[in-house]
């Protein structure tokens, strides 16, 4: 897959250079702006593969920057923000944010997050040439027609809403899933006491499907926030639960 165009969008100067530094490093292109407007505008002109946002922004609220942009494109979209926008964080997954990185961070972690959304993003080509009814990530096999689970060759029972779950986890493989938007899939609300049901059916999902070290690597636990099925790559073994 040829290198994706990243649009990175940061005030902070010294943050928005380490960024740029690493993507250059790493053969990246990329485009950087320190505004809201800005990003509006260069993903509209450039059609970005992929965007870095910071959720802080001088002249519009990030969340306002994923709104205008998911109006018009579905690129996978990382928010960077700092440990006291927790709330922040929730809205901009909930308003479509693919993935989110906490300042501080580490260079390493930054381009795993791209490696994330560079899979997400060829996940999402592929669907679209093909979307059939069988969904494959590793060992786990999904058969959408039948409603059947099967990790390598057996098949294992869930509950109707692991199975519920589980699809809709697979739906959306790569993006972080805020436990507000799973609940309201499941249940229709989201309540505290949904969201004390999602861990228990969540830890129960987890559990079936603990017999294969891959396949239980691939539903990370995102905490105060919400559950991601990663992509899993046998060329990247080493890609680690959060
Ligand atoms: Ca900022």
């Amino acid at each position: 897959m040829n290198k994706p165009l990243i649009l990175v969008v940061e005030d902070d100067r010294p943050i928005r250079n380490l960024i740029s530094a690493t993507l250059k490093m790493h053969d990246y292109k990329f485009i950087a702006v320190g505004n809201g407007a800005e990003a509006v505008l260069e993903a509209s002109s450039h059609n970005p593969d992929i965007m870095l946002l910071d959720l802080g922004l001088p002249d519009m609220d990030g969340v306002d920057v994923i709104k205008r942009i998911r109006s018009w494109s579905d690129m996978p979209i990382i928010v960077i923000s700092a440990r006291s926008e927790d709330r922040d964080k929730i809205d901009a997954l909930d308003s479509g944010a693919d993935d989110y990185l906490t300042k501080p961070f580490s260079v390493e972690e930054l381009l795993a997050r791209i490696r994330v959304a560079q899979r997400r993003l060829s996940v999402v080509q592929t669907d679209r040439a093909a979307s059939g009814p069988l969904f494959v990530n590793g060992d786990l096999k999904i058969d959408l027609a039948a409603g059947l689970v099967f990790l390598g060759n057996e098949q294992i029972h869930l509950t109707p809403i692991e199975y519920k779950l589980i699809c809709l986890l697979a739906a959306n493989v790569g993006k972080v899933l805020t436990h507000t938007f799973i609940t309201q899939k499941i249940w229709g609300s989201s309540w505290e006491n949904d969201i004390a049901s999602l861990r228990v059916f969540m830890a129960t999902l987890r559990r079936k499907l603990e017999s294969d070290p891959d396949t239980k690597r691939c539903i990370q636990t995102h905490i105060g926030v919400g559950y991601r099925m990663i992509r899993i790559d046998p060329a990247d073994k080493e890609e680690k639960e959060q």
